[in-house]
């Protein structure tokens, strides 16, 4: 995690709820809310267990999703319905539909099918697959919605809540893609909570994952030698992308991660793949590196088609497995400001960092997004021994809600 400079701002107080994070602090209302955050807190860790233990695997996140649905639908939230993609979406309306705030925590894990998710506790440490990430952001909007039920705050603007899939992995952010298709010009601020911790992500790492694919006639090694050959196409691919020259700012990156194809020592191969992950930070590095790949896959075959004059021509294709936009919100944007003024006013450490989330979908569409963590700490994400510590973890859902009343002014 980058860290980088605090940068503090004045607000104009405006209305009952200006976005001035310290003035609300005052507000006997906000008092109370985090009072009942602190009260509820074993509550809400006994949530963030029990819904952690129904599986929630890429692509099969529904269980988890419909018992989303039913937690939303007790706590009176409005319009609650799960979208096309498995989006379990309920609104808390203010007195106007805008500014519309949407906070949202996602479903889904990086575990297959079968995997065991039963959580162990001992004291303070929560230990499970997924407990963290992102069981823990589900319990944190979880208990902004109890603290803001008991309280009965009014808002100016609407905060939406949002249980979304397909965050991990191959799931590719459908789940975000899918909202902000389906709600595109409705949604004024965006807040995922992903993870434990205080961090703020306003940078949004964007990927292209592809799987290539060489394809010849094949034949024996010594009886048909002379024809083009799929896996050395492949070699001088790879060599090609080897030799890429990419910006260290904005850190751009490139791997060659997996490869394959080939039936004997002594045949010519039909078939060779490799799978290729590029990132950035930034969308022109990415679009540059992007196109520099797609012309090398070509000028790869071509050389080898041309070294054997054309016998047993390879032809190659690209299949995209993984997309992930790139995007930035920017330290200057109201969003990011407000953010770090709550972390501060909480006494929170305030620290800017770069990382691939559901943010990245609306901050590649300009629409002010971060992503922070849910509180509490804790290891291993991604492992099966994941480990979720819950000192002080309430702190993470107060900092949550009181950025999103700063910003549903
Ligand atoms: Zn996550």
């Amino acid at each position: 995690m980058k860290i980088r400079p605090i940068f503090l701002i004045c607000f104009a107080v405006t209305s009952l709820y200006a976005s001035d994070p310290t003035a609300l602090l005052h507000d006997p209302q906000v008092k109370a809310a985090f009072a009942a955050i602190e009260h509820n807190e074993p509550e809400m860790i006994s949530e963030q267990i029990r819904v952690c233990e129904i599986a929630a695997p890429p692509f099969m996140e529904q269980q988890r999703g419909l018992e989303l649905k039913r937690l939303f639908d007790g706590l009176k939230l409005h319009d609650v319905h799960i979208d096309k993609a498995g989006n379990v979406i309920g609104s808390r309306p203010g007195a106007a539909p805008h500014p519309n705030v949407v906070i949202a925590a996602h479903l889904d894990t990086v575990f297959p099918e079968g995997t065991a998710v039963k959580v162990t506790r001992n004291g303070n440490i929560l230990r499970g697959p997924g407990i963290g990430d992102d069981c823990r952001g589900l319990a944190v909007l979880l208990g902004m919605i109890h603290a803001l039920n008991e309280t009965q705050i009014k808002t100016i603007g609407t905060i939406t809540f949002v249980a979304d899939v397909g965050e991990e992995g191959l799931g590719d952010l459908r789940g975000m893609k899918e909202l902000f298709g389906d709600m595109k010009g409705q949604i004024d601020d965006f807040i995922s909570v992903d993870g434990l911790g205080t961090g703020i992500t306003n940078i949004g790492v964007g990927s292209y994952r592809y799987k290539v694919i060489f394809n010849g006639l094949g034949g024996h090694s010594y009886g048909a030698f002379g024809m083009a050959n799929p896996i050395q196409a492949m070699g001088r691919a790879i060599a090609k992308i080897d030799a890429f020259e990419v910006p260290t700012e904005p850190k751009t990156t490139f791997n060659v991660g997996r490869v394959g194809g080939g039936t004997s020592v002594n045949a010519i191969p039909f078939e060779a793949w490799m799978e290729v992950d590029m990132r950035s930070a930034d969308v022109k590095s990415l679009e540059a590196l992007h196109a520099k790949f797609k012309a090398a896959m070509n000028d790869a075959v071509t050389e080898e088609n041309a070294r054997w004059n054309g016998r047993g021509p390879v032809k190659v294709s690209l299949e995209l497995v993984g997309l992930r936009p790139a995007g930035n919100t920017p330290e200057s944007s109201a969003i990011v400001q407000t953010a770090e003024a709550v972390s501060k006013s909480l006494s929170l450490p305030v620290h800017l960092g770069e990382g691939s989330t559901d943010s990245n979908v609306p901050m590649n569409l300009g629409i002010p997004a971060i992503t922070i963590g849910g509180g509490g700490k804790g290891s291993g994400a991604h492992s099966l021994n994941e480990t979720y510590d819950t000192t002080d973890s309430w702190k993470g859902t107060e900092r949550a809600l009181l950025l999103a009343l700063s910003l549903a002014q």
